[in-house]
């Protein structure tokens, strides 16, 4: 372990310490005109890193990959994957991890370079990424931060000042994302293939590193299985709640950690409709909305897979092991999804009508064809007047069994509002207002939309005057929203 005094580099490698076939010793392709584009100030100081020196030609040499941090060890990580339910060999083909920081507060934060140069795992790809895609990751996955959601992190976005060949010539960028780990379904997936110790090895270092209470339990490995699925569940319920599409839930973009990760073709869904669907290489709708919650049990269940010599030595007892655990999913996401929604129209207590209660409303919603953020904030600020709720006549005989309902609990009006508040954000990343902000920063070098935006995410939950106008929907389009994976 070496640690830089000046810029705060503090790194462990421990993922290189596992057996080799797990990962290629490779440094990033050194670019031709490293551009600092945005850093981020309170994510590096959490990390023990120093803004101030990092915001300068060194830093920007540091996160385009030509110069190497000292204690850093990249390399690039195998792992395997079911995309859209087909078994694939994958791995890092366009990142390195440079190793683990070792932050003040004690936590272990793996520092990735994304779009940092080939790799062995690069296929036919240039391992290259453009500036557009990785500001688009740096703005959704700091929002998701800011709404409480676990999710990787970004750091810092550089120009490499080299273009990059895509539908056009465009300017090639890295982005610095930082993770609880990169431990996937998929590299349990990946792990299979090797001698049964090797797996063994890496779900002791799944454990040590994100369930370490679980280190010295007999049954560990089934333990392991049980807390993965309790974070995914809620992961999930959580992203259901926000109205967060992830677009390409493939068991390599599954954490162990529970963080979401992978923000490729992920938008929020504006008017509520459960099959809303925005990538547009998803034609059959497999990572839908409504379907999000199923395919986090089917991405487990290839999890399971791989540790099933570790559930028990006759398989048939370790299948019907890990069947028993998977069969809680379903209840578990049922439970954090109802306690969600309650709370989101303020809801304290439980009562048995509660879930028809909340799906009737978004019966009406989507009858209405009501936008789902916007719904939420005006039930929360008690101006339903502006919802398109208003438009379908049953709303008002909800809207007084709501007020019923509330009435039944002892909070007052203000801690209900609360929890409303609290539950309920103003703002999401709009996609016509990323867009915006991505066009000014890519063709006009202008990063001020991205800051502005950025700033007004920051706060999902203030409710204040200066977020109305994020909080508006675009100008109708004939054409619907699109978004593409790994550009
Ligand atoms: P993703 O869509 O980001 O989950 O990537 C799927 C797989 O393709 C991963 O193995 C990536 O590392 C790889 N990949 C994506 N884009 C590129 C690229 N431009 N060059 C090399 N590999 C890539
Ligand atoms: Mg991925």
């Amino acid at each position: 372990m070496t640690k830089s005094i000046r810029t705060g580099w503090n790194f462990d490698n421990s993922y290189a310490r596992l057996p080799n076939s797990f990962y290629q010793c490779i440094e990033p392709t050194a670019v031709q005109e490293p551009e600092l584009v945005i850093l981020n100030t309170p994510l590096a100081e959490s990390l023990g890193l120093d803004a101030e020196q990092l915001n300068s030609k060194e830093g920007a040499e540091i996160f385009v990959g030509n110069s190497i941090p000292e204690g850093a060890a990249p390399l690039a990580q195998a792992y395997a994957g079911h995309q859209f339910g087909h078994l694939t060999m994958l791995g890092d083909g366009r990142a390195v991890l440079y190793g683990e920081q070792l932050t003040p507060s004690g936590e272990r934060a793996d520092i990735q370079l994304k779009g940092s140069g080939r790799t062995r795992f690069s296929r036919g790809g240039d391992g290259r990424a453009t500036l557009g895609p990785m500001l688009r990751e740096y703005i959704i996955s700091e929002a998701m931060h800011a709404l409480g959601i676990p999710t990787t992190r970004s750091l810092a976005v550089a120009k490499t000042g080299e273009n990059v060949v895509r539908e056009a010539l465009l300017p090639g960028a890295v982005l610095t994302r930082t993770a609880a780990s990169h431990l996937r379904v998929g590299t349990f997936q990946y792990a299979a293939s090797l001698p049964i110790e090797e797996r063994r090895l890496l779900a002791d270092y799944a454990i040590k590193r994100h369930y370490p209470d679980l280190e010295t339990k007999e049954d560990r490995y089934l333990s392991l299985f049980q807390e993965v699925i309790k974070r995914q569940a809620s992961l999930i319920a959580k992203w259901q709640l926000v109205g967060f599409i992830h677009g390409v839930m493939n068991t390599d973009n599954m954490t162990i950690s529970g963080e979401t990760i992978d923000y490729g073709p992920c938008a929020f869904m504006d008017v509520y409709d459960p099959a809303t669907v925005f990538s547009s290489i998803d034609e059959q709708g497999r990572y839908a909305y409504q379907n999000q919650p199923a395919i986090g049990q089917w991405n487990l269940a290839r999890f399971a897979e791989t540790l099933l010599p570790f559930f028990h030595e006759k398989q048939e007892v370790a299948v019907e092991m890990a069947q028993k655990e998977l069969e809680t999913y379903g209840e578990l996401y049922h439970r954090y999804w109802l306690n969600g929604m309650r709370s989101k129209i303020g809801l304290i207590n439980e009562e048995q009508d509660d879930k028809s209660l909340i799906e009737d409303l978004l019966r009406l919603m989507k009858a209405s064809g009501a936008d789902f953020t916007n719904t939420f904030r005006a039930l929360t600020l008690a101006k339903t007047e502006e919802t398109e709720l208003n438009k379908v006549d049953e709303f008002s005989h909800w809207y007084k069994k709501w007020q019923e309902r509330l009435a039944r609990q002892e909070e007052s009006k203000e801690d209900v509002y609360e929890i409303m508040k609290r539950s309920n954000p103003a703002v999401i990343p709009r996609n016509h207002r990323v867009e915006e902000a991505l066009e000014a920063a890519v063709k006009n070098e202008d990063y001020s939309v991205v800051n502005r935006l950025l700033a007004v995410l920051a706060n999902p939950y203030a409710h204040s005057s200066e977020q109305d106008e994020y909080a508006k929907l675009p100008e109708p389009s004939s054409l619907p929203y699109r978004t593409y994976c790994g550009t």
